[in-house]
């Protein structure tokens, strides 16, 4: 079943009196439980590719249905609303919030959910265990290593049960242990059932990826499917 169906998207900006191109009518579908990895050079599309899919842009022209919603021409008050039911980001920078707690961080996407506190506890406590970090939910980001702030940032993604993980740059700030590290992560949830997107440049990181999507120029330039995909390390 196609989570994610896009259709001729494109997406032109305005600069000045320029216009540049930066997706040129790109078709994909991604099934549920799918594990793609998004890459292409410097200026390819990624960014914005990624801004549509996780419901931040619109495009400017073509269809996107997510989870069998059309969601291509809705506004931004409505984009919010099915980005915050459907999609669990993760960042390079990790983007938490500094003056909370690990378990605050978690519970955050909850507050929109309508649970009540206690229930809202119970569950990102949980989604701590489920990243190994049961001992550090009093913690604040600063008292946390690089690792340990993208797992919180990991467990805060999937706290919503969301229909996709879209990840970008996720190993963009860790050193080469730590980013394995994630990486094992990744495939733990991917095969919790999980459906992720990451978006990188790094070869090494794209390799554990089930499916390889390459963007050039704003098109699809191919989109394999990895044979020998990096398991556990
Ligand atoms: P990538 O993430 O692969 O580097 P981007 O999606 O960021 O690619 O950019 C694709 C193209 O669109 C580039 O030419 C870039 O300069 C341009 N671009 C991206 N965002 C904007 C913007 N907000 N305004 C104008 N041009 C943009
Ligand atoms: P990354 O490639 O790491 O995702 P960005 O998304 O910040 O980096 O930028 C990608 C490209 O898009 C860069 O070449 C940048 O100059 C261009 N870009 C981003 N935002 C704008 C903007 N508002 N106006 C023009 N170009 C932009």
């Amino acid at each position: 079943k196609a989570i994610i169906k896009i259709e001729g998207i494109t997406k032109f900006y305005k600069v000045g009196t320029q216009t540049v191109k930066a997706l040129r009518g790109v078709d994909l579908q991604i099934g549920s439980n799918e594990y793609v990895a998004i890459m292409g050079p410097s200026g390819s599309g990624k960014t914005t590719l990624m801004n549509i899919l996780g419901c931040l842009d619109s495009p400017t022209g073509g269809i996107y249905v997510l989870n069998g919603t059309d969601v291509s021409k809705m506004n931004d008050d409505e984009l919010a609303e099915v980005r915050n039911k459907e999609i669990g980001f993760v960042f390079q920078t990790f983007n938490l919030l500094p003056r909370y707690s690990a378990l605050d961080n978690v519970m955050l996407p909850l507050i929109y959910a309508g649970d009540s506190r206690q229930e809202r506890e119970k569950k990102a406590i949980s989604a701590l265990e489920n990243v190994g970090l049961s001992d550090r939910i009093t913690h604040k980001p600063n008292e946390l290593s690089g690792g340990q702030r993208q797992r919180v940032a990991v467990a805060r993604a999937l706290i919503n049960n969301p229909s996709i993980i879209l990840a970008d740059e996720p190993t963009g700030n860790l050193d080469s242990k730590t980013s394995v590290d994630i990486m094992n992560l990744f495939e733990d949830i991917y095969k919790q059932g999980n459906t992720i997107i990451v978006v990188t440049h790094e070869e090494d990181i794209a390799k554990h990826a089930r499916r390889i999507v390459r963007l050039r120029d704003g098109l699809i330039e191919s989109d394999q499917i990895n044979e020998n995909p990096t398991l556990y390390q």
